[in-house]
């Protein structure tokens, strides 16, 4: 079968690799029928450490086609369309039950599909004709009639991820005001800008040095403000950090205000040296750590469904199959390829 692989740094490519098979009880052979490029994906191909040299399977944002299960999964079957999560997660283990399934008990840290130079467990990606995926019931939701699967590729993780954010601060502050910091990962944070208005909060507000981010979240309906994450941008009691750069974190802290929440996807490379003695003092509560893709996928796919939720206005470049290879490392916010 073909595999989107990146072959070396830089260098992606169609390989003919062996095709999977189901080996187990619990499991699912999947085609893939639309696949969203995360944010992580050109990092993972353009470093060179990372990239490696012995060529690592591409793809974990998916809509797939069921094509075969095990005798004993139950709730998906041949011929659905079906969400799959990028995480490996059971659904039964305690961490799972709770909503943790990011770190699922019975599968290594980083068990995900797409990433092997982060976990060194390569289990294909969703660039390809087949997928096995272990724990079906736990991974697979099904698509609701009538939602088109190109719209909802990037749900699995950049959606959920900017979703999770948000959801649990308006959960805790219904309708507060909402800053969304981007210095980086740009679909996540116009995911974020787009789940906090789904989830009623009374204004939301991006904030970046980034003119294509500042006019989609207008768009979408969010007031965009311009920043050199310089001085602060108010103080807000519900703030988001998205990116890559140590200033828009601390600028997202020094935006939030007294007893508010801030919540960071970012994931840095480098050590970043907080403020704590001033987040101690003003009570700011700091959240941290990977979207539980598994566990917030029926929630996420439920707001789509009811249309409050619409991934696709954050896709702006839609390719073939075909054309995958040639245009995976383009310069746009959030590439789909669709068979
Ligand atoms: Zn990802
Ligand atoms: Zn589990």
């Amino acid at each position: 079968m073909r595999q989107l692989t990146c072959a070396g740094p830089g260098v992606v490519e169609w390989w003919e690799v062996e095709a999977p098979t189901l080996e187990g009880p619990g499991e699912a052979l999947v085609r893939p029928v639309a696949v969203a490029r995360c944010e992580l994906d050109p990092l993972l191909v353009l470093s060179g450490p990372l990239a490696g040299s012995e060529g690592f399977a591409l793809g974990h944002e998916a809509v797939v086609e069921v094509v075969a299960v095990a005798d004993d999964v139950r709730g998906v079957e041949a011929g659905d369309l079906a969400l799959c999560s990028f995480q490996v997660s059971c659904g039964v283990c305690g961490r799972c039950r709770a909503g943790a399934s990011a770190v699922c008990e019975r599968v290594p840290v980083l068990a995900d599909f797409g990433m092997q130079p982060l976990s060194g467990d390569e289990r294909g990606g969703m660039l390809s004709d087949l997928v096995r995926v272990p724990f079906a019931e736990a991974m697979l939701v099904k698509v609701p009639a009538g939602v088109d699967p190109v719209g909802l590729a990037s749900v699995p993780d950049n959606v959920v991820d900017g979703y999770r954010s948000v959801a649990g601060s308006l959960a805790d502050r219904p309708g507060a005001d909402v800053l969304v910091v981007v210095h980086g990962n740009r679909s996540i944070g116009l995911y974020a800008a787009q789940s906090a208005l789904a989830l009623g909060a009374s204004s939301v507000t991006v904030t970046s040095d980034d003119p294509v981010v500042l006019e989609m979240a207008e768009q979408l309906g969010a007031t965009a403000r311009t920043t050199g994450f310089g001085r602060r941008s108010g103080r807000w009691p519900v703030v988001v950090d998205c990116g890559t750069r140590p200033a828009g974190l601390l600028h997202a802290v020094d935006s939030t205000e007294s007893a508010g929440i801030l919540h960071s996807v970012s994931y840095y490379l480098e050590d970043v040296v907080l403020p704590l003695g001033k987040m101690y003092t003003r009570g700011i509560t700091f959240e941290i750590g990977r979207a539980h893709s598994a566990a917030l996928l029926p929630e996420v796919v439920a707001l789509v469904a009811d249309g409050r939720l619409d991934p696709s206005m954050v896709t702006t470049q839609i390719v073939s199959w075909d054309e995958a290879a040639e245009h995976y490392l383009d310069d746009t916010v959030k590439l789909v390829v669709g068979r």
